[in-house]
């Protein structure tokens, strides 16, 4: 569907970007992406999607990898389907 020009956009409260990091608090534009799984409670094919810009991906990554949970860092371009 491609919207007329000029329509509004009142599909709920649009975010300020489309893609806005994770981490609690931050509202920056996420570059990457962090796909994770708690082994304990996802089973393989399970992958939790993390957003994150470019101050806090270390953050992120570092709380997931300090719990040894698997992880990918993929760019959020990837994510466009
Ligand atoms: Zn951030």
């Amino acid at each position: 569907m491609i919207p007329e020009p000029g329509a509004p956009v009142t599909l709920g409260a649009a975010p300020q970007h489309r893609f806005e990091c994770s981490r609690a608090g931050c509202r920056d534009a996420a570059d990457s992406a962090i796909l994770w799984r708690n082994p304990r409670i996802h089973s393989e094919d399970r992958r939790k999607t993390w957003l994150a810009c470019s101050a806090h991906l270390e953050t992120l990554r570092g709380f997931l990898a300090a719990r040894e949970f698997p992880l990918e860092i993929r760019s959020v371009g990837d994510l466009d389907d």
